[in-house]
């Protein structure tokens, strides 16, 4: 598969926004966006693809009823310099001086689809010092401002949808309207953390001293939240708009900088992102994005000095660098082995659904993937057929043509998912469908009897293949759920809703969901892991709390007050 080629309109004049410098404190909130005007070229056909040929070709805007379509072109040319994507620091693009770039290759073609700069340990400590500085100033930006511009990179980036759905497209085989769908959906994120920002931290709390034994009322604690610094941001590749703005929108409003690291796969869908907070006007150095592969400078960035607080999503690394941060604050969002329970009395169609949906869903690569089905033995031959009916209608195939299963992210994760079948098709677990694979697609796959002995019981494969474990009591669910090292989702099918509380309650996890599918979001909902699935809790308001710190100030009267009145 080539990279994907689009008609540009003939003879018209479209208009695009050209935006003003970014913002610096201390001056007016930017003028609205101005236009410039493109010539769109008589039925060119115009391709992307990693050569110096293409390179020139994006120099050309091409517009579709007046909006790009295209990764790098419009107002995104300034962030890619030949056939490589540059990083942003100090409020401008940049080349690395490693002269190095790292490939991204595409899942479904497994050729080479984008390039970005491999950054040097030296680009890392000018971005810290940068944030730093950018930091102070921004901590003095009055609430209402950085809402403001957060609201505006919000409005830009859903603009921009199509370009940067095109990259997850291309970068991690997202099926093309969830690409979109990432992209908007990540824009009112933002959105909704600026007016939470703007309510949670214009408050604060005044305490009084004679509540505690021994004490006249002769002091007054006034308590508001400050800001930490420098947040350093590491998101995955599976949402890699979605789940960096989650993280970004809530430093920002804080009062933080915010230095991103995005994952490889995935990073120039995070590049385009960030240039839309570069159009919005955000202050130079306020935001950073390195770009390199995780291994080669991640344990630089996680343990510098410069860095007030980790917010990471990912896998086993998380452990790894919880181990390895200094004394800062740590958010981390890892790895997961989702259990659904299903009980006798529950609705099967209902059950069967939210397995289609929570198991197989871009392909199982999602944290709250349903990844273990633990149910009654006298319902699951009735589950399991009709899990497989719907299955066969899922389609599978490219992204661009949005099929339900897309190839997964990479070969070693392909490897990784097959070692898991072979190991279960050892132990003797019931295939319900033949396994395939060609190249990094993999056809959904069902795996009945599946037992504790195998691998796939514990392991999260991360791909479309889901065990089903028959339990002959609750209990054994519950159980079984409960012995996982993670904890980051559970699911509970009944009518009972006095059953599903108890078993709620019973599995250790951070969010249980009653006859649904787990799932992250709505994205202000607080959502975290229990054991190896995570530290602290994000979601919007948890976000922006676990982003700042408390700071008090105690007025000490010379003698008791009381009021009166
Ligand atoms: P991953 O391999 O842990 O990578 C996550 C991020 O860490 C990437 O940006 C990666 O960069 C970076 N990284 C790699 N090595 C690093 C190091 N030594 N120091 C600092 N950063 C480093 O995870 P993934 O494969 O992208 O994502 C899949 C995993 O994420 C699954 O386990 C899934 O369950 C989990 N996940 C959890 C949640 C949640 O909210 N709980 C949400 C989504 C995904 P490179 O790409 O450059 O290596």
């Amino acid at each position: 598969m080539g990279a994907v080629s689009h008609l540009a309109l003939g003879g018209a004049w479209f208009s695009l926004p050209l935006y003003k410098e970014p913002w610096t404190p201390g001056l007016a909130t930017p003028a609205p966006p101005t236009k410039l005007f493109f010539v769109v070229r008589s039925t060119a056909v115009i391709a992307r693809a990693a050569s110096p040929k293409a390179a020139v070709v994006k120099k050309e805007a091409v517009t579709s009823a007046g909006r790009e379509v295209m990764a790098g072109t419009g107002v995104f040319s300034d962030i890619i310099d030949g056939d490589v994507y540059k990083y942003y620091a100090d409020g401008e693009w940049n080349k690395s001086s490693s002269g190095k770039s790292v490939s991204i290759v595409n899942p479904t073609t497994r050729k080479a689809q984008y390039k970005v700069q491999a950054c040097t340990q030296e680009e890392v400590n000018k971005v810290m010092e940068i944030a730093k500085a950018a930091q102070k100033q921004w901590a003095r930006t009055p609430l209402w401002k950085r809402a403001e511009l957060l609201h505006k990179a919000a409005a830009i980036l859903k603009q921009h949808k199509d370009p940067i759905a095109e990259c997850l497209v291309k970068e991690i085989a997202k099926p093309a309207k969830d690409a979109v769908t990432e992209v908007v959906r990540s824009g009112d994120l933002i959105s909704y953390t600026a007016e939470e920002g703007v309510r949670i931290l214009g408050e604060g709390k005044l305490l009084v001293s004679d509540s505690f034994p021994g004490n006249e009322r002769s002091k007054y604690c006034i308590s508001s939240k400050i800001p930490l610094g420098v947040v350093l941001a590491i998101p995955p590749f599976n949402y890699p708009v979605n789940l960096a703005v989650s993280k970004i929108g809530p430093a920002l409003i804080a009062g933080n900088s915010l230095v991103l690291k995005p994952p490889t796969q995935g990073a120039v869908a995070a590049l385009h992102m960030v240039h839309c907070f570069h159009l919005a006007g955000f202050p130079k150095g306020l935001i950073s994005c390195i770009t390199g592969k995780g291994s080669e400078i991640g344990d630089f960035l996680t343990m510098h000095p410069g860095v007030n607080c980790i917010s990471f999503t990912g896998g086993d690394t998380g452990i790894a660098i919880s181990k390895k941060a200094g004394m800062i604050p740590l958010q981390m969002e890892l790895g997961g082995k989702d259990a659904c329970i299903v009980l006798e009395d529950a609705d099967l169609d209902l059950v069967a659904s939210n397995i289609v949906k929570g198991g197989y869903s871009y392909s199982g690569q999602r944290c709250t993937a349903v990844k273990v089905v633990l149910i009654m033995e006298s319902v699951a031959d009735a589950v399991v057929e009709k899990v497989k009916a719907k299955m066969a209608k899922l389609t599978v195939g490219p992204p661009e043509q949005d099929c339900d299963i897309t190839p997964v992210v990479s070969e070693s994760s392909a490897n990784f998912i097959e070692g898991l079948v072979k190991d279960a098709k050892e132990k003797g677990a019931t295939f319900c469908q033949e396994f395939k694979r060609e190249g990094n697609l993999i056809w959904p796959l069902l795996l009945d009897h599946v037992r504790p002995d195998m691998r796939i019981a514990w392991e999260e494969p991360f791909g479309p293949v889901l065990p089903v474990i028959r339990i002959s009591s609750v209990e054994e669910g519950i159980h079984h759920c409960n012995a996982s090292n993670f904890g980051l989702q559970g699911c509970v099918f009944t009518r009972d809703i006095n059953k599903a509380i108890m078993i709620s309650d019973a599995m250790e996890s951070g969010t249980i969901q009653i006859n649904s599918a787990p799932a992250r979001g709505p994205d202000h909902f607080p959502f975290q892991g229990l054991k190896d699935s995570g530290i602290g809790s994000q979601g919007i308001t948890n976000s922006i709390n676990m982003m700042t710190k408390i700071k008090s100030t105690v007025i000490n009267l010379p003698s008791p007050s009381y009021t009166m009145g």
